[in-house]
């Protein structure tokens, strides 16, 4: 992987935390971006920044270029949740902006900006979205609606950037992102793999993604079998 450069936002804790960790490991060189600080360090370049702000996505993909000379993969990950705040009949309009913008808006304009250098090495972009694309709790119209949308803009980036860039998009389930949390069996057991999921099950599988070279505008879930198993009350 000499060289090999790899972009990935909200790189400072959770899942992309653990993609920046894996990506090092695995000899990338690394931008990170994140609302929150981080401290630069060898083969890693941190950009702090608002993702859904065209200045940060503008940032971000010039100062990877300046420190290591070519991006060949993006990781879409920053995202906010917002679930079971407000009912939909009092979510405020400014509340729906902030969560799209951030976990759609954000998504497109990386996208943007780290495009014309993707198609320099036939790179690829991995979208993080959720398994709230597909189904939902009560209260969460701003958050799954901003997952569907990275769902559809992969694929229509996918057509968009094809041949020349691939596009896929990782669907999580339920990801411990906190340290020594405990998970009962009842946690356990409403996931076929029986365990709750890490962030290097992510960092995995965009790792897979990034070297599928006949795979793009997909959308994969990866959630231990949560969104398979039926579950009814006794
Ligand atoms: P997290 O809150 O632990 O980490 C998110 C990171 O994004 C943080 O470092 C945060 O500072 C950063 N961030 C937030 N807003 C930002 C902004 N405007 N600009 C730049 N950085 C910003 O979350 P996580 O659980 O690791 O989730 C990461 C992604 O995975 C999100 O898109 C989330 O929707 C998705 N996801 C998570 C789960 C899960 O169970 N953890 C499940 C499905 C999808």
């Amino acid at each position: 992987m000499k060289n090999k450069t790899i972009l990935i936002t909200g790189g400072t804790q959770g899942i992309g935390r653990g993609c920046v960790d894996y990506f090092l490991k695995s000899g990338w060189n690394v931008t990170a971006v994140d609302i929150q600080p981080m401290e630069s360090g060898e083969r890693l370049e941190f950009v702090r920044g608002d993702t859904s702000l065209e200045e940060t996505a503008r940032q971000a993909t010039a100062k990877t270029i300046e420190r290591f000379g070519r991006l060949d993969a993006l990781i879409n990950n920053a995202g906010i949740g917002m679930i079971g705040k407000f009912n939909v009949e009092e979510l405020p309009l400014e509340e729906w902006n902030r969560v799209l913008g951030i976990n759609l808006t954000g998504y497109f304009l990386m996208a943007k900006h780290a495009a014309p250098f993707l198609r320099k090495t036939k790179g690829v972009i991995v979208n993080i979205a959720s398994t709230r694309a597909l189904m939902s709790e009560k209260d969460s119209e701003a958050y799954a609606a901003s997952k569907g949308g990275v769902v559809a803009l992969t694929h229509a980036l996918a057509v968009s950037l094809g041949p020349d860039v691939r596009v896929n998009c990782i669907s999580p389930g339920w990801i411990e992102t906190r340290k020594d949390a405990k998970h009962s069996d009842a946690d356990r057991l409403q996931h076929p793999a029986g365990r709750v999921g890490v962030p290097q099950d992510i960092a995995g599988l965009a790792d897979y993604l990034i070297s599928a070279g006949f795979v793009t505008g997909q959308n994969f879930t990866a959630d231990g079998g949560m969104t398979k198993k039926m579950i009814y009350e006794e």
